[in-house]
Parts: C-alpha cells; sequence; structure tokens
C-alpha cells in the first residue's frame, strides 16, 4: 500500500525559501528522504542547523524533528540531488525590475544545474514556482534534448504563509500538470528519444505515490495539462486580487456615500455565492505573490495575444496602490496637514499577520512614504522586524506597541496581527502625544477605542 510505495522515494527541492523549505520538510514528516537544495549559503547553514530563516507557526519543531532522523538535509552542493527520483523546483520567480513580467532566471539557473550534475534516468522534475504558462513546455524541451530520460511535471503550490505546513500537508487541491504522451516539445526528431508511449502515465503514479497520504484522506486531484496547471495558479490569485480590490472599491464609494463598508461586506458575505472570505476592505494586498502573480500574468496575457482579457487587472492593481495613497493623504489630513516634524507610530510591518515576510508590504510602504514627507515614523511589528529593519534601515523601530506609539501625534494600524485586536486602547492613551489612531485593517473595535478617548478612523466607514 502507501508505505511501500512512497518509501523508497528519494526527492530533492531546489530552492529553499518559505515555499521550498516547508515543503522539504513537510515531505520528510511524511517519510521520505529529503534534501533541500539552495545557493544561499547562510540559509543553507541555519536550516540545517535547526533554524527556519522566517516566521512560520509549527515549522521549526517538524525541522527538528525531521532533522533528528537523519531523513532530512541541506545543502549549497547540488551533486547531493543527484540520486533523487523526484526534484521539486521551488525557486522564486519575482517581478522583474524592467516589466511586470516574471523573473524567469532563478528557474533557468536552477534547471541549469540540475543537468549539469546528471540527475537519474527516469527521475521526475516536478515545477511548483509560479510561472509564465508556456514554462513547462519550453523546459519539456530543453530536458527532451539535454536529458530525455527526465520527466518534467507542474504541480502549482497553493500554500498559505501562516498556514504553511498544513497547506502542505493537508492541501484543499492538488494539480498535477501532465506531459503530453505524444508531444516531443521541439525536438525535431522524435526517433532519436525512444518510445514515450505511457509518460503522462508513469508521471502521474509518481505523484500519486508522492501525495499519498493526502489522496488517500480525500484531498481532490485535478490532472490536467501543462499550460492549465500554470493558469491554475495565476488564475487563483487573480480571483482573489479582484475579490480584495472590489471590496476596497466599494470602499472608496462607502466613504463618498457616508456608507460603511464593513457592514455592506457583512451583509454581501451571506450569499453564499460571495462568501465572506477575502471581503475585508482596508489596506489592501502585498506580499511575494499576489502583486507580481497579476502584474506577469498580464504581461504573459500580452505576449501570447490574450491582453484584453485581462486588462481588468490593470484596475485591481490600481484600486489596490490607490489605498496606500489614500492613507497617507488621510494621517497626513489627521497630522493637520504637515507630515515634516510629526511622530507616526505605525503597527504592522509584514505585509500580513502570521508573516515575517515584507515583500511589497503595504505597511511598509504607507511608513516609508510618510518619512519621506519628513515624519519621524516608528514602526513596531510582532515578527517582521528584522527583515523590515534590513530593507528600511531610516525608519525607526521600537521593540513593543507601547514605545512604537510613545508621543505619536497618529499611530496607523496597518498589518492585523491578533495582537494589536488585543491592545487596550486605555493604556496607551496616556503615552501618545494625541490619541488618533487609523485603523488600516478595519479589525479594532471602534467603540472600544472611542470610549479610551481616542479619534478612531477607519477606511470606508463613517467617522463619527
Ligand atoms: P523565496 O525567495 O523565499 O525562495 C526562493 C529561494 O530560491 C531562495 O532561497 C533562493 O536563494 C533560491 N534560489 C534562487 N536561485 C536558485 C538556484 N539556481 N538554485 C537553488 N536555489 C535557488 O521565494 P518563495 O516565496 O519560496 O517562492 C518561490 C516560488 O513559489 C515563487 O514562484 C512563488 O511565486 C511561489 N509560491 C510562493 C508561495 C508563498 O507563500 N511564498 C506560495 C505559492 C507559490
Amino acid at each position: 500500500s502507501t508505505e511501500t510505495v512512497t518509501a523508497p522515494l528519494r526527492i530533492s527541492v531546489i530552492g529553499t525559501g518559505y515555499l521550498g523549505a516547508t515543503h522539504a520538510i513537510c515531505m520528510s514528516e511524511l517519510g521520505f528522504d529529503v534534501v533541500g537544495v539552495d545557493v544561499d549559503p547562510d540559509k543553507v547553514r541555519r536550516l540545517a542547523d535547526g533554524e527556519v530563516p522566517f516566521f512560520e507557526p509549527g515549522l521549526e519543531e517538524l525541522l527538528r524533528k525531521n532533522l533528528a532522523t537523519g531523513r532530512l538535509a541541506f545543502t549549497t552542493s547540488f551533486a547531493e540531488t543527484a540520486d533523487a527520483d523526484v526534484h521539486f523546483l521551488c525557486v522564486g520567480t519575482p517581478q522583474r525590475a524592467d516589466s511586470g513580467a516574471a523573473d524567469m532566471t532563478y528557474v533557468d539557473g536552477a534547471v541549469e544545474r540540475l543537468l549539469a550534475v546528471g540527475p537519474k534516468p527516469g527521475a521526475l522534475l516536478v515545477g511548483k514556482s509560479t510561472v509564465p504558462a508556456g514554462t513547462a513546455v519550453r523546459l519539456a524541451g530543453w530536458l527532451a534534448r539535454e536529458a530525455p530520460d527526465v520527466d518534467l511535471a507542474w504541480n502549482p503550490e497553493f500554500l498559505r504563509e501562516g498556514f504553511a505546513v498544513e497547506d502542505t500537508l493537508r492541501p484543499d487541491r492538488l494539480v498535477f500538470g501532465l506531459p503530453a504522451d505524444d508531444e516531443w516539445y521541439g525536438v525535431a526528431d522524435r526517433h532519436d528519444h525512444g518510445d514515450h508511449t505511457g509518460r503522462r502515465d508513469r508521471v502521474e503514479a509518481t505523484l500519486r505515490a508522492v501525495y499519498a497520504v493526502a489522496l488517500d484522506a480525500g484531498t481532490p486531484a485535478v490532472v490536467s495539462d501543462f499550460a492549465t496547471a500554470e493558469l491554475v495558479k495565476v488564475a487563483a490569485n487573480a480571483f482573489l486580487a479582484t475579490k480584495i480590490s472590489f471590496i476596497n472599491a466599494m470602499s472608496e464609494v462607502c466613504e463618498v456615500a457616508g456608507a460603511d463598508v464593513k457592514t455592506l461586506a457583512s451583509a454581501l458575505s451571506y450569499d453564499t455565492r460571495i462568501g465572506g472570505r477575502f471581503l475585508g476592505a482596508g489596506l489592501g494586498f502585498g506580499g511575494g505573490c499576489l502583486p507580481k502573480d497579476i502584474r506577469a500574468f498580464q504581461a504573459r496575457a500580452e505576449e501570447i495575444g490574450a491582453g484584453p482579457a485581462l486588462r481588468f487587472l490593470d484596475e485591481v492593481d490600481t484600486v489596490n496602490l490607490r489605498r496606500r495613497t489614500r492613507t497617507v493623504e488621510l494621517a497626513i489630513h489627521l497630522l493637520g496637514g504637515v507630515a515634516a516634524g510629526r511622530r507616526v507610530a505605525v503597527l504592522g510591518a509584514a505585509f500580513k499577520p502570521n508573516s515575517d515576510d515584507i515583500r511589497d508590504s503595504p505597511a511598509l510602504d504607507v511608513a516609508d512614504t510618510l518619512r519621506r514627507a519628513g515624519a519621524r515614523v516608528t514602526v513596531y511589528d510582532p515578527a517582521a522586524m528584522e527583515n523590515a529593519a534590513r530593507k528600511f534601515p531610516d525608519l525607526r523601530y521600537a521593540t513593543g506597541v507601547a514605545a512604537a506609539v510613545a508621543d505619536a501625534d497618529v499611530v496607523l494600524h496597518l498589518t492585523e496581527w491578533a495582537d494589536f485586536r488585543e491592545i487596550e486602547p486605555s493604556l496607551l492613551t496616556p503615552l501618545v502625544r494625541r490619541p488618533v489612531i487609523v485603523d488600516g485593517r478595519n479589525t479594532l473595535d471602534p467603540q472600544l477605542w472611542r470610549s479610551a478617548g481616542w479619534i478612531y478612523h477607519a477606511l470606508g466607514r463613517p467617522n463619527v
């Protein structure tokens, strides 16, 4: 059964960032022999020492447990991946500096390094990184020319930072993008490369063995071609981004109409066709995925002649960024129209709670814009201080909420950590210069703050 099929598989995970480290650790938790390889020696050393180099609840415990079994190792040497049966490709695909498109140099660099060590015949390369449609076919052509015995699958990843262990061990669904049996991916003379009949079944069987535990527990697997698998990921993120920008667009209308977006969203959410998830109006989305994925999706659609289909994502992006501008303007308005010399306390630096990820963080974007306008900005975040200080050394950082708000002229709540919801506002009142708060996430209790003497402002809600 499951045990006998999965036990002999050896797995390599290429790229051990948020996705790859989580994947490697969870695969070893499932009983596989796993080696994680990364080009960043510091990251590898920390992982090998039992330290998760980012904030992810529950992950470090699993790392230590599995390192101790000897089933899990981390290395900078690709040679150590040579005997793996399955290679998961988990490297980054950030936005390019010169356009909205995805930067594919890390993906290509990783495949190049893998091919250089000579993966064993029959090995399977499984792409998990979020990539432009057409990437898998291109890589399949590359493999067909240089390592025709190596198979390829596309298995996009949907994990959420903050819930990464749960999402990896018990995903909502699995998507298996499989090669076509009769396609040769650009290799001119197909007869030079043997008979690939049954390749699709072989690849699917390996993926089913890797994910046997989740599949046995009832996780649905959607089997598709390469392009569909690639598109599922960006389509999911495009939908989520659209849902957030939809409610933030409603928030803008509410502000003008004198309506309350939180009540509006709550009423919408009872319609099961709409649902309440991702309907929280506020400062909008950020992070290492949504913003760059919707831009890369548009860029790729333009390239392949489907540009008009995704023009609405331009507007989704614009609405999202306008929330940041609006928050900055509201803060300056509450400071009496001048930022220069004023003290601003920012609660939150991570792009979302339960993460230390500050990639395209709305909170830090607002904080740094106010700093550049002349304000003296002090930031506190329960997990992301180190990352924030590295990227924004000119902001000030406090060791806790009380220190952050000391002498503040305005307090901005910009990342909705549970810790901030639990603040007792009356304890902060004597610390600040002026008790004024902007709730950029609409998750604080207005009554509580107002009754403690605060001027409470939210986005998309009447500020009475
Ligand atoms: P990350 O930046 O945290 O990690 C990427 C890692 O790849 C880094 O450690 C980097 O050193 C390493 N790397 C770069 N080039 C390499 C090479 N040639 N060989 C080996 N390692 C190399 O990024 P991430 O957040 O883990 O995202 C990785 C991919 O997964 C992206 O495509 C992203 O869109 C996708 N994804 C991320 C998440 C998430 O929640 N973070 C969720 C789903 C999908």
